[in-house]
């Protein structure tokens, strides 16, 4: 076992460059939910600090340097932020394990690409470029420029907290915006952590605050906040709905990445020695607490009886416990009432009919009697309108269904009103294409499963949100674009 960091982390709210305690001097205390043990105190925050940390992004925006910069100035400072995660790796993981409950190894693997990420962005920031047009008439000359969209209110969820912080603040701070984030108040130890080596790395006091608190007070006060240009989100449905809802009397922007109900599609002619191993991860990764989790397996008639036995014994013996073990497999979930959702989620399975394959409960023995540990549950026989088949269960439950033709697994993918990331698994490569224009999700792997790359969109059809992260249309998503038509000759109305 590592040795893991014990000391208890407080941390203040991160604003203009210092930290501070609440205007309310209230903490949140955070406990390891695989131990029990408290890891860290953050700052409850109120609708006070985060108008104070909103004013110190505006009037960065307006007055700062942040906005003026060149773009390799600003890509200089992101490629340092890099350097530095990578150089606390793991210290930023340990944080991430303990807090979030997911095994060190995984910790370690997501911090590992939120680093590649902010490197990719610094190398965007030095390209962003508009257009001219010297075609638009007689003595005209039209520039498209692309602009920061200004303050930006960033919130994030509990389940991947440095690596949703990586799709997003790095986008817009390239972009030139200025920016006020709240995390997750179950998980916010590696933002304040990442903030510290932000300043490190050269990024101006003021243009990156963190507010720590609950949705209700500080996400809340972001939303009403006539002040915040732009809200980029990631988190469950109901909340984006609300954050849109509420955006909508500033007729402000917003971005929003939601909740998803993803399937993985196994035809015959997979390699089914692969699948195996991609389908205990599709569903168990990050404890099932994952957005694109393949929390349904889509298996074709033929292969799905040996297929199943073979993934049930595989499953049996997955090493679920203390996330601080270099071979636990499987963690816990982030907390008591999460753990209790999943398991009424498993209730509702089996009382709708659907056959348990294994698990279904929760974790007690010496090993697990102080954290939040549920078995990894394999459902069979599963129609399309049982609840575990169209809710986001968010926990480590898998629903089987099986198919005869691909039409009919296209069609069984595709009810849901979610649309994230799908994958399909076949050795016919105009099956794997076919089957992937046909699927209404904004990320479709092929032989592959949480296969992510800084340099390909994702986000989200119909309720799994809109707007995209990564790539480089995400910096896009924080620029306004001005166009500017220039006459260098006598005036004369023209149309
Ligand atoms: P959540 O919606 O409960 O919370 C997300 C964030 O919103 C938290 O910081 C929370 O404090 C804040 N919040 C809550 N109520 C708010 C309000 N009224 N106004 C403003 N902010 C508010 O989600 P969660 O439980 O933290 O995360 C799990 C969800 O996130 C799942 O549905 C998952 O699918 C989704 N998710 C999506 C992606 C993606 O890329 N699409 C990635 C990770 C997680």
């Amino acid at each position: 076992m590592k040795t893991i960091e014990t000391n208890l982390r407080e941390y203040g709210h991160y604003i203009n460059g210092e930290f501070i305690g609440s205007s309310s001097n209230k903490k949140i205390e955070r406990k390891n939910p695989a131990t029990g043990e408290l890891v860290a105190t953050f700052s409850l925050g109120s609708k006070e600090d985060t108008h104070h940390a909103i004013s110190v992004a505006k009037n960065e925006f307006e007055n700062g340097s942040w906005p003026k910069m060149s773009g390799e100035e600003r890509g200089r400072i992101l490629s340092r932020l890099s350097r530095l995660i990578l150089e606390n790796a793991e210290r930023l993981a340990v944080i991430e394990s303990e807090e979030v409950g997911k095994p060190i190894t995984d910790a370690r693997g997501e911090i590992e690409l939120g680093a590649r990420v902010v490197e990719y962005v610094a190398s965007l920031a030095q390209q962003i470029h508009g257009q001219s047009y010297n075609n638009i008439g007689r003595n005209r000359t039209g520039l498209v420029v692309k602009e920061p969209v200004g303050v930006v209110g960033l919130i994030t969820p509990w389940n991947y907290p440095a690596l949703v912080f990586c799709h997003k603040v790095p986008f817009a701070l390239a972009a030139g915006c200025t920016t006020v984030v709240k995390p997750s108040e179950f998980t916010s130890g590696t933002t304040l952590e990442i903030a510290m080596l932000a300043e490190e790395a050269g990024i101006p006091k003021g243009v990156l605050n963190i507010v720590t608190g609950t949705g209700e007070e500080v996400g809340q006060a972001i939303v009403d906040s006539p002040d915040v240009d732009q809200i980029s989100f990631t988190g469950s449905t109901s909340t984006g709905e609300k954050i849109q809802s509420g955006s909508a009397k500033h007729s402000r922007k917003v971005t929003l990445e939601l909740g998803g109900k993803s399937s993985m599609i196994v035809f015959d002619d997979a390699n089914l020695e692969e699948v195996l191993d991609a389908a205990m991860l599709g569903f168990m990764v990050n404890q099932g607490e994952e957005c694109c989790a393949n929390s349904r397996l889509l298996l074709h008639e033929d292969i799905a009886d040996k297929f199943l036995e073979n993934l049930v014994e595989k499953v049996k013996g997955v090493k679920i416990g203390n996330p601080n073990n270099e071979n636990t497999q499987m963690g816990a979930l982030i907390h008591e009432e999460h753990l209790e959702k999943v398991l009424s989620y498993i209730k509702s399975g089996i009382q709708e009919g659907a056959r348990l394959l294994t698990g279904g409960k929760r974790l007690t023995g010496t090993e697990h009697k102080n954290g939040l540990f549920v078995e990894p549950t394999i459902f069979d026989q599963v129609t399309r309108n049982m609840k575990i088949f169209q809710e986001e269960i968010f926990g480590p439950v898998l629903s089987v269904i099986r198919f005869k033709a691909a039409n009919e697994a296209i069609a069984i993918a595709n009810n849901t009103k979610y649309g994230l990331a799908n994958s399909i698994w076949t050795s016919d490569v105009n099956k794997a294409l076919n089957v992937s224009h046909a699927l209404r999700s904004g990320t479709v792997w092929v032989n592959t499963v949480f296969d992510l790359a800084p340099q390909l969109p994702m986000g989200g059809y119909k309720a799994s949100g809109f707007g995209r992260e990564m790539g480089t249309m995400a910096i896009d998503e924080f620029m306004e674009v001005k166009s500017i038509n220039i006459n260098t000759g006598k005036w004369t109305p023209h149309y």
